[in-house]
């Protein structure tokens, strides 16, 4: 490795990766001061093979059999630059009112008059598409500014016409442009590099000091 190159070059993969707390109740202080890019979905998106993916491990976010059960704000921290915040799943129907409420508190105070936060990925299941619950999560940022990135998941079940259909029906649901959505799989590792490189951009954009 080359000294003094702390800062990976676009398409190198995550080289330290670090699980750094967790919160669970609105308004607990982060584990750190590091910008945060969330990453958000429906319980069962694929959001822990995702970020598994991204960071190069099997088992750093838990791939959870039971939908809805990770409950916690989970930070991980990545090259010493930023966390990776893992936003507990939603739309888990036969939840109780009482965990949707603490959810939809937790997910409000974290999203909103968050200065450290610098976007936020939003997972879609590329063979549901936008779901209400999304809707719903993205309303706590909406007219923020926040940079939102789109990543369809499973597109391994899809076929490459399926796949494009499944990008254009989302760009179109939300009015997106192309480089909004991101077509990955945690199976075969498909766009999950792009995804890294767009999450790097979110950081570097601002430590460039720019923008
Ligand atoms: P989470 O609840 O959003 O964290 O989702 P998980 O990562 O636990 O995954 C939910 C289910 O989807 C599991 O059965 C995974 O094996 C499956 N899964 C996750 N990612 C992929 C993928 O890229 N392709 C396929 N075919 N299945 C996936």
């Amino acid at each position: 490795m080359t000294p003094g190159a702390d800062r990976p070059s676009p398409g190198a993969r995550v080289r330290d990766v670090e699980f750094a707390g967790a919160i669970g109740q609105p308004g607990q202080a982060p584990p750190g001061d590091l910008p945060e890019i969330a990453v958000a979905g429906r319980s069962n998106v694929g959001k822990s093979s995702l970020i598994n993916a991204m960071v190069g491990r099997k088992r750093l976010a838990r791939v959870s059999g039971t939908p809805g059960r990770t409950r916690e704000v989970n930070f991980f921290r990545i090259d010493g630059r930023f966390f990776l915040v893992d936003l507990p799943g939603y739309g888990f129907a036969r939840a109780p009112e009482a965990v949707r409420a603490t959810w939809r508190s937790l997910m409000e105070t974290y999203l909103q008059d968050n200065a450290r936060l610098r976007g936020l990925v939003v997972l879609v299941d590329c063979r549901r598409g936008l779901q209400e619950a999304d809707r719903h999560l993205l309303g706590y940022v909406a007219g923020g500014g926040l940079p939102v990135l789109f990543a369809l998941t499973k597109v391994d079940k899809l076929n490459r016409s399926g796949r494009q259909k499944a990008v254009r029906d989302l760009q179109a649901a939300l009015d997106l442009p192309a480089d909004q959505v991101v077509a990955t799989s945690a199976r075969t590792g498909d766009g999950v590099q792009a995804l890294v490189d767009a999450l790097y951009g979110l950081v570097d954009d601002e430590q460039g000091g720019n923008t």
